[in-house]
């Protein structure tokens, strides 16, 4: 079932968790492991993130240095299929441009069309790992909103090869993302706005949202896309905050910010145990809020840790 149908049938607030696939070399079972712990909450969809290759440098037997192309985390095609047969529920891969060619996405898109998903979550992706800049594949997309209207361009039976005739159409919903603190590239928060209403011009049927920590910043973000004529869901992304080091990491890697009251309770804490329990608490107070607000659906982050999620989530059921 589509996300959108999700919402439409919903009579409560949804929720919905975000999960990474592991690390290469690692089996499924710490997925299903993480899953476990939440499947009892019916969560209405399951993401299923994306990486892109990183460079790798290995020591020739000649001392020089190769530079290797390396997927640290593949495999998102396989679990998105995995857990919907394991767990009957609707999941919803990431798809990037980045590492994309035109011909890979249609490919990538026919098999998910053949397992019976129905949902994408359609992304930019990041830079690689060691530059500065995102770039395209010389064949590929350059921003979501392109790699998007190739996602449509399907759902209305239009594949890359001019001469195929009566082709199948797929039929995706399609998400894309939202910054309540502005993508981190954007001259200003206007400008991100401006960009953002064209993925919905294109096609985007929900937005989701990159994680924030003061609610506050997601009420403005959803005034001004109501504003901009924006009337698509808009799903918060909520994640608990849950070592210490995550404090300057967050703000580092997501381009947000921390508000006071939150930096000092974890500075407070003496293990991470303890910051644990603050970021569980801090969550659940942004939770009852923004079930409050109405939203349609809350979207937690698990980035590969689900007991606190859990936690958070159960003291809602
Ligand atoms: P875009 O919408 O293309 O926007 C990128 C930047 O370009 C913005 O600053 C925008 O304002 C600007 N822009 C857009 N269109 C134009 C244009 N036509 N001309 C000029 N400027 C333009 N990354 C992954 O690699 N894998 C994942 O699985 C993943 N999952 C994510 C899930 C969520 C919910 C979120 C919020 C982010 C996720 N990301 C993921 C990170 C995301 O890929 C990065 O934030 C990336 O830098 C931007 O992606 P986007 O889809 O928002 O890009």
């Amino acid at each position: 079932m589509k996300v959108t149908e999700h919402i439409t049938n919903a009579k409560k607030t949804l929720f919905s968790f975000e999960i990474l696939p592991p690390l290469k070399g690692t089996s499924i079972q710490s997925i299903y492991n993480s899953l476990d712990l939440l499947m009892e909450f019916n969560p209405s969809f399951v993401d299923v993130t994306y990486h892109r290759e990183e460079f790798v440098y290995k020591k020739r037997t000649d001392g020089l240095l190769e530079r290797r192309a390396v997927r640290k985390r593949p495999g998102t095609v396989g679990i998105c299929a995995a857990i919907m047969n394991k767990y009957q529920v609707d999941t919803v891969p990431h798809i990037i441009c980045g590492g994309f060619s035109k011909e890979e996405t249609e490919n990538a898109l026919i098999d998910l069309d053949f397992l019976g998903i129905d949902n994408v979550l359609v992304l930019r992706g990041d830079p690689i790992k060691s530059e500065t800049y995102f770039s395209a594949e010389e064949d590929g997309h350059k921003y979501a909103s392109e790699l998007l209207g190739q996602v449509n361009e399907m759902n209305n039976g239009i594949y890359l090869d001019e001469e195929l005739k009566s082709s199948a159409p797929t039929n995706f919903c399609i998400g894309v993302a939202g910054y309540p603190e502005k993508h981190f590239e954007a001259p200003n928060i206007h400008s991100d706005i401006h960009f953002l209403k064209k993925k919905v011009e294109a096609g985007a049927d929900y937005i989701v949202t990159q994680m924030f920590f003061d609610n506050q910043k997601y009420f403005d973000f959803v005034n001004l896309c109501r504003e901009n004529d924006i009337t698509i869901p808009i799903i918060p992304g909520i994640k608990p905050i849950s070592t210490q080091k995550q404090l300057t990491l967050l703000p580092q890697r997501f381009h947000l910010n921390v508000p006071n009251p939150l930096v000092d309770e974890v500075l407070k804490c003496k293990t991470n145990t303890d910051v644990r329990q603050v970021g569980v608490e801090w969550a659940i107070q942004q939770t009852k809020e923004l079930i409050d607000f109405g939203v349609p659906c809350i979207h937690f982050y698990t980035m590969g840790k689900s007991d606190n999620v859990q936690q958070i989530v159960g003291s809602f059921s």
